[in-house]
């Protein structure tokens, strides 16, 4: 297996309860770390999921270890290559981590068997003729015992001949699986006789139809860590009661290696729908556009979305891990990208509803580039040029008729700078056959070339602006929040949860913005002056360019 690749230049930087465990193990002279981040490819991955690949790659890196992707493909009716595809380039993109080593579980398949017909042959292991119904009836609840199978007590003899026979195919799906014999009367009801083996008779995308037998996730999963010399198998919470028999199992083979499982809290967020089942419903009802529309929590989205992988590791680990269940406001996930963004992000000018400005003591015909500064919150980016001449457009929220007191804006008589550009006075105003206005008429002071005052006179109001001429049409989308219900597991299984999607989760808006946004790029944040930060959408196509808004300035939710 290869070292941990040199490409990851990031590591966990916070604490919690795993990596004092793991610091305590290395304190007692464990040597060498290793995790497993292990998907099954039934789906794209959600930043829950990231949480996992945080953890998981992140502690590798912090004490020098590695981490596998290790994709758990044990059931052939659900897994498709696009989403292994998918999620190579995602965790690539998450955690920067060019070279780590991509396994499978599906190449444990023999080892696996070999271990459970040993099972067979010591007496612990049966097959079981009752189909699924009757087994999970008989293996009844918490409060009460469970009724074994009449078929538990058959001899090793007969169960090895019929595992043999189930294993050549020659019965159907369903007609039997494997059980261990563990405890019909445990009160933890996964040791109550779990399922080994299945029958499925479905071509498998890596061992074609060698098998028609395939492991369950439970009796798999130990063996895979064991095998890949797993020292911390970390998963989410609901696992937690699944490691008596994770151990249950390993502690049959002492001569194997037992890696030690540890739990974590899930990821939830307000507003968020975590589940890839639901996930994939969004997409096959055609809710979304896709696995990558920019509203899904999964991580081709959010990147689409224009989210960075630095944003969203950063507040993976604000967010924390504990073992302590809870939910995450939307809100902070959006303060991490707008934190990186306000520092990083080039700002543009671009209005939205626009009106005409004519500058009348401006030269039909002519123009000329003033510089508009980068980004003031880093002035070393300096500037660019941006064309300014007699026709420009302005927001339509930078006007008013009738101006409030302290509005700094335009206003008929009121004189304001462009931002870079120059100072104008508005001597008039237009209105169309409904009342609205549509072009003002304004004067401009030609000394003020930069927007600087020429005589010390003050002009509160700067505001921004695009010629008329040189402008750029966009589409923008301007997105909220998927579902109008905060937490979604308070809606009630009875109900349909599609009911909770926000209606004006995708608004989409025209804008006109400085020609150099022509030449954005995919994968760059810019600032919208006054409206967000917005990244290139993929659907955008020459001469139509499409932007998404990838989080507003100030959160509103946040009064
Ligand atoms: P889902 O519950 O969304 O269907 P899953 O758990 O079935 O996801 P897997 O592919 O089996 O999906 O998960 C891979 C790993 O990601 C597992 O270790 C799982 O514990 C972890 N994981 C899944 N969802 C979350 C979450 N919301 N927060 C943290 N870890 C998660
Ligand atoms: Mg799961």
């Amino acid at each position: 297996m290869k070292p941990l690749a040199a490409t990851q230049t990031w590591k966990l930087e916070t604490s919690n309860f795993i990596t004092e465990i793991v610091e305590k193990n290395i304190a007692g002279g464990q040597s060498h770390i290793v995790t497993r981040f292990p998907p099954e490819p039934n789906g794209y991955l959600h930043i829950g999921h990231g949480k996992a690949l945080v953890l998981n790659f992140g502690i590798a890196a912090r004490y020098n270890g590695k981490c596998n992707l290790r994709f758990d493909d044990t059931n052939p009716a659900r897994e498709e290559m696009e989403y292994v595809n998918g999620i190579i380039g995602d965790v690539k993109w998450l955690v920067g981590h060019e070279a780590f080593e991509v396994l499978w579980s599906s190449d444990y398949f023999q080892f696996i068997y070999d271990r459970a017909v040993d099972l067979v042959k010591r007496g612990l292991a049966y097959i079981d003729d009752d189909s699924s119904e009757e087994i999970s009836k008989k293996r009844g609840a918490p409060t009460e015992k469970g009724t074994p199978s009449p078929y538990r007590n058959r001899s090793v003899e007969e169960n090895l001949r019929l595992f043999q026979v189930m294993t050549d195919g020659h019965f159907d799906e369903g007609a039997c699986c494997l059980r261990a014999k563990i405890d019909m009367d445990s009160p933890n009801l996964n040791l109550r006789d779990p399922i080994l083996y299945r029958i499925k008779k479905v071509p498998h995308h890596n061992t074609g139809t060698k098998w028609c037998v395939y492991p369950m996730y439970d009796w798999a999963h130990g063996w895979e860590d064991s095998l890949e010399g797993v020292t911390h198998s970390l998963c989410s919470l609901e696992y937690d009661n699944h490691r008596p028999l994770y151990d249950w199992f390993l502690d049959q083979f002492p001569e194997y290696h037992h890696p030690r499982q540890y739990e974590f809290n899930r990821l939830n967020i307000t507003n968020t729908v975590l589940s890839k089942r639901k996930l994939l419903q969004l997409v096959k009802e055609n809710k979304v556009s896709g696995w990558d529309d920019p509203r899904m929590p999964t991580l081709c989205g959010l990147r689409r979305r224009g989210y960075t992988p630095a944003a969203l590791r950063r507040f993976i680990e604000a967010a924390g891990c504990s073992r302590t269940d809870g939910i995450i406001e939307l809100g902070m996930l959006e303060w991490f990208i707008r934190d990186e963004l306000n520092k990083t992000a080039p700002r543009v000018m671009a209005v939205f509803n626009p009106i005409r400005v004519t500058v009348t003591n401006y030269p039909e015909g002519k123009s000329e580039l003033v510089a508009v500064e980068n980004n003031p919150e880093q002035p070393e980016t300096g500037s660019r040029e941006v064309p300014f001449g007699r026709h420009l457009l302005i927001d339509g929220e930078d006007f008013a008729e009738v101006p409030a007191k302290g509005w700094f804006r335009l206003a008929p008589g009121a004189e304001v700078r462009l931002k870079g550009a120059y100072f104008v006075t508005c001597q008039e105003f237009v209105k169309d056959e409904q009342g609205n206005v549509v072009e003002l008429k304004c004067t401009y002071d030609s000394q003020s070339r930069g927007g600087d005052s020429p005589d010390g006179r003050k002009v509160k109001g700067t505001i921004q602006w695009v010629s008329a001429d040189h402008g750029v049409e966009l589409e923008t989308r301007l997105y909220g929040p998927l579902l109008s219900v905060e937490n979604p597991a308070s809606i009630p299984e009875d109900q349909n949860w599609l009911e909770a999607i926000n209606p004006e989760s995708l608004v989409t808006a025209t804008a006109w913005c400085e020609p150099g946004l022509a030449k954005a790029e995919v994968g760059v944040g810019y600032q919208f002056m006054r409206k967000g930060y917005f990244t290139l959408d993929s659907d955008s196509t020459p001469g139509k360019p499409v932007f998404n808004r990838i989080v507003t300035l100030k959160d509103p939710w946040k009064k």
